[in-house]
């Protein structure tokens, strides 16, 4: 199953891509955690992407797209892989389809999970003080949002278009969430 998860910061994107993976057994490829992962080790992509995600901007379509190319022809993506924030532009949507041609594979389903604008702001701003991240202010919350709207939200067109695309309802508790995804995904 290759599989991509869509939606809003704060719609609980990662947190139930990670339980999915699990559940289809292929990897979760975060783009936000590599990125995190590399700032924290300092890395020279690290240096680089810090200073746009710390503004709420997007990391450059060529930086980002070079990084999954790289993950997704390891083997462990073989079987299958769940992308989670990736991609986000349409260039990125462009790139990943040479990436699978490439591969000699396709995307099976996307899914966006829906929630609501003032929801997802709380749950945002209450992840900033459990963990700290140094993009969840709330200014650099509304330019996320900001941007995910004008950026990512026409992606969605193009995979409806496509016929693999679903919305499910991103408002409960975890398990609700989850139960709505297996649902959608016959799993
Ligand atoms: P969120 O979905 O809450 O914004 P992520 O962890 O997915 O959180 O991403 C954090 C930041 O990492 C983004 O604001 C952006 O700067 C960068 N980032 C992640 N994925 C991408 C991508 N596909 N393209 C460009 N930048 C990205």
């Amino acid at each position: 199953m290759r599989l991509l998860l869509m939606g809003p910061p704060g719609a609980g994107k990662g947190t139930q891509a990670q339980i999915v993976a699990g559940l289809l057994g292929v990897p979760h490829i975060s783009t936000g955690d590599i990125f995190r992962a590399n700032v924290s080790q300092g890395t020279p992509l690290g240096r680089e992407a810090k200073r746009y995600m710390d503004a709420g901007e997007y990391v450059p379509d060529d930086v980002t797209n070079a990084m999954v190319r790289d993950r997704l022809g390891q083997q462990d993506c073989t079987p299958g892989f769940l992308l989670d924030g990736y991609p986000r532009t349409l260039d990125q949507v462009t790139q990943l389809e040479g990436m699978l041609a490439d591969l000699g594979c396709n995307l099976d389903r996307v899914l966006e999970l829906t929630v609501d604008i003032d929801e997802v702001v709380g749950r945002l701003v209450k992840r900033a003080a459990d963990q700290g991240r140094s993009d969840d202010t709330e200014e650099v919350i509304r330019r996320r949002l900001e941007v995910y709207a004008e950026q990512t939200a026409p992606l969605i067109e193009n995979y409806a278009q496509r016929g693999i695309m679903a919305e499910v309802d991103g408002m409960g508790s975890v398990d609700e969430v989850t139960d709505r995804l297996r649902a959608c995904l016959g799993i």
